[in-house]
């Protein structure tokens, strides 16, 4: 199986913290929807073999579109490509489009899943970040969604500058209590170049507490899994039978084709990253051309990225899975290098199989990142 992504370059509003790529004029979105299609097609024959069983709409802001211009990207994407009858089909939606026009018209299209680009319950936190909806817009349109679709995921942010605790933990248990079944929280980061970033250097916003981060992780972690939700992947909350297909495939390594300015893919062996601008993307497309660069993994890239991805996850890196893809030497370089984590009760061993324990899950990305592979003598390249 694969994944499909589409990447909808197109934002209302630009949030201070983002360095997505998407571009805040909306005239042309109908020129860049037929540049699209023209990209599926171009692309086709490279996939011929893939079946798909996800089709994701991310972006960006994706609910900009019309219902005439989703369905023209599903079509494309089904003319060209081969689905699983049951396919994933998600759309990443923010509050502010959401209403029971929009609702039915997404349902028409054959969307299955909504993602919610919620982020907070409180005035004060969506302000600060510059998103272009109110708490009121946050409850109404996860209360639309739930009565209307059986898969809802909402994004979170915590470590916001001045959030509570108490305010985040009321804010998760809203969002259980009004239905949604997947949930994707993620620590305020500050991306160079973002407002966010110029802000914080102007002093006219106080600067990211790696410390308030750090226990609202576990806030949003505890409030969850009381809750009967399963923590699948570090940033990822699901109840039994929610996670997410997509993102699955992702951290499962599998191939993804991935469409629209800045989108990435990935065949097992090669990635491709397109342009990340929109007019130089359209203008090659209308030209026949293909705007990508694209980089071959070497054995030693991919175990990074194995490990990463792995460690991430609750299946972690299991010692056999790690010995047939990559070889004796480098199971052997894994179990040295992670030998003070195992110390330091930052990572832990149960039958072949390294996960992070609650301590540790918070540095992971940290503590993968030290177990790369930087160089090993070995016959394999
Ligand atoms: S809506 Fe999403 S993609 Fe658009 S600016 Fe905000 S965070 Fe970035």
């Amino acid at each position: 199986m694969a994944s499909f992504y589409l990447h909808v370059p197109f934002c209302r509003r630009a949030c201070h913290y983002c360095d997505f790529h998407f571009s805040t004029k909306l005239d042309y979105i109908d020129r860049m929807v037929i540049a699209m299609t023209e990209e599926m097609r171009l692309r086709k024959t490279d996939w011929q073999e893939a079946t798909f069983n996800t089709l994701y709409l991310g972006g960006g802001t994706p609910s900009v579109l019309s219902k005439q211009q989703l369905l023209v990207l599903k079509n494309a994407a089904l003319a060209h490509y081969s689905f699983t009858s049951d396919f994933e089909f998600t759309l990443e939606v923010n509050p502010e489009d959401v209403n029971e026009d929009q609702i039915m018209s997404w349902k028409e299209a054959g969307v299955n899943r909504l993602s919610i680009g919620l982020q907070s319950f409180e005035d004060r936190d969506l302000k600060l970040m510059n998103r272009a909806h109110s708490s009121e817009d946050s409850l109404r349109s996860l209360q639309l969604a739930v009565n209307h679709f059986d898969r809802v995921s909402v994004d979170v942010i915590y470590g916001i500058p001045g959030q509570s605790d108490e305010l985040l933990q009321n804010g998760i248990n809203k969002v259980v209590a009004i239905g949604a079944t997947h949930v994707s929280a993620y620590a305020l980061t500050v991306e160079p170049k973002t407002a966010l970033a110029s802000y914080i250097e102007k002093e006219l916003i106080p600067d990211i507490d790696e410390e308030q981060a750090e226990r609202q992780f576990l806030v949003v972690l505890d409030t969850l899994t009381s809750k009967g939700f399963e923590h699948y992947e570090i940033s990822n909350f699901a109840l039994p039978g929610h996670y997410s297909v997509n993102n699955s495939s992702y951290w499962k390594g599998i191939s993804y084709v991935g469409i629209g300015p800045s989108a990435h893919g990935f065949d097992g062996k090669s990635r491709y990253w397109n342009i990340a601008q929109n007019h130089k993307y359209m203008n090659a497309i209308e030209g026949g051309i293909l705007n990508f660069e694209s980089e071959e993994l070497t054995i030693k890239d991919r175990y990074n990225e194995f490990v990463m991805t792995s460690l991430r996850t609750q299946w972690g890196v299991s010692y056999q899975d790690l010995e047939s893809e990559f070889g004796t030497p480098y199971l052997n370089y894994f179990k040295m290098m992670i030998t003070p984590f195992l110390l330091d009760a930052l990572l832990f061993e149960e039958e072949g199989v390294i996960r992070a324990t609650r301590k540790g899950k918070f540095l992971i990305d940290g503590i993968a990142s030290e177990l790369f592979m930087v160089e090993l003598k070995t016959n394999r390249t």
